[in-house]
């Protein structure tokens, strides 16, 4: 053993797939997790050792669905209207260390403005700044008038998506995001509204795989959803109106729903705060239909990726932690949603080995007091966390190394 490993035993370790276990030491050891195994089994170790009783080691947590460049205001695109690229980039750089502090150690951007989260991304992923690891899709590709229209890329009919698919990956983003519905955070469109012909889908989606890019749609209407299942979609984003036909075509295809239930949640919370009343009307509408369907999707055993659209109105950067505790109020066991926003996230971001506590893989780790499975709070309230450790490093909170 060299003497910068740091051995972590004494607690729970929590795997990102299993519940969590007793007994279990891990040994970390140039930003890596070495060797996981029984404590016993690290007897006479001579580094440094982090005493973890009482608490949980777990995966520091994966956040499927962010938007960087956005403010989480009352009204997020008119703010964004009035910033430079300049202001923008400074400020998406303070809701990375954020993100990153409140124990998301891994990213999704799912839309920017003029591929300024690409630059962010980069930043980021060079370690230039403190953040999460990121992945990002540019610009989303929406149709004319569509959701997403501000910023994103509008193409109407086969030919014009396939040629913003190609332009997209020629910007080098990581992921495609394509427009399958209306939304609430755009005016004059309705969210059960089918956007995109089912041709259209599939012909982004087909192009997007063809360069070996993971594909996620904005999808809230059922006609919406099919489409992009249909035409081979990796994620549903949000799936508000999932009905048992989406649920059983999501199932069988194994696609990912990424619930986002942060989203409308916050802006009932905060809807006398100048929130523009469409968009509280919008969520009005759809809040209890959100929570059914994804009752319904959970009990059908569909795979859930946690994600929040932080960056949506008081949809803080930095408070993503809470869409854990959000799951669990519509009725997903707690171990499933610490699953969601861990080893389930990874597999869909692709974030590099992480999301798992196992030998191989990054040493980025939430540690939090008790057992999350007992009282989803101890993950999801930032408030609680005993610290937030990125690479091997603490980044936020603090633990008590023992020096040999
Ligand atoms: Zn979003």
């Amino acid at each position: 053993m060299t003497n910068n490993a740091t051995l972590f035993a004494g607690g729970l370790v929590f795997d990102g797939i299993n519940a969590p276990v007793d007994g279990q030491a891990v040994l970390v050891q140039d930003g890596l997790i070495s060797k996981v195994g029984p404590a016993a089994e690290f007897d006479g170790f001579a580094g440094a050792r982090v005493d973890t009783a009482g608490a949980t080691l777990m995966p520091g947590l994966i956040d499927c669905h962010i938007h960087i460049c956005h403010g989480a205001e009352a009204n997020p695109s008119e703010n964004l209207e009035k910033l430079s690229h300049s202001g923008i980039g400074i400020r998406a750089m303070e809701h990375a260390r954020r993100t990153l502090e409140g124990g998301i150690v891994a990213v999704r951007d799912c839309g920017g403005k003029d591929y300024i989260d690409l630059d962010v991304r980069d930043a980021l992923n060079a370690g230039r700044f403190p953040g999460p690891v990121m992945r990002a899709s540019g610009r989303m590709i929406c149709m004319t008038g569509g959701h997403g229209n501000r910023w994103g890329l509008v193409a109407d009919g086969v030919d014009e998506v396939i040629k913003s698919v190609r332009s997209n990956v020629h910007k080098g983003v990581d992921v495609i995001k394509i427009m399958a519905t209306g939304g609430v955070m755009t005016p004059g469109v309705n969210p059960e509204d089918a956007h995109y012909t089912a041709e259209e889908m599939a012909a982004g989606i087909s192009e997007a795989r063809r360069f070996n890019k993971r594909t996620a749609s904005h999808a809230q209407g059922a006609e919406g959803i099919l489409n992009a299942v249909r035409g081979g979609i990796h994620s549903i984003e949000h799936g508000i109106f999932m009905d048992s036909e989406c649920i059983a075509k999501m199932i069988e295809r194994c696609v990912f729903l990424v619930p986002t239930l942060a989203a409308v949640k916050n802006i009932l919370l905060n809807r006398d705060k100048g929130i523009p009343s469409w968009a509280v009307e919008k969520s009005e509408r759809v809040y209890e239909v959100h929570l059914d369907a994804f009752k319904r999707y959970i009990a059908a055993g569909g795979r859930v990726a946690m994600g929040t659209d932080a960056g949506t109105p008081f949809n803080l950067h930095g408070a993503n932690a809470w869409e854990l505790a959000y799951m669990v109020e519509a009725g997903m066991p707690p171990l499933d949603a610490l699953v969601a926003g861990t080893s389930n996230a990874a597999e869909l971001v692709e974030p590099g080995d992480r999301g798992v506590v196992r030998a191989g893989a990054a040493a980025d780790f939430l540690l939090v007091p008790g057992n999350p499975v007992d009282d989803i709070h101890a993950a999801a309230d930032r408030t609680r966390h005993l610290a937030v450790i990125k690479g091997g490093q603490t980044v936020s909170g603090s633990v008590q190394a023992i020096a040999a």
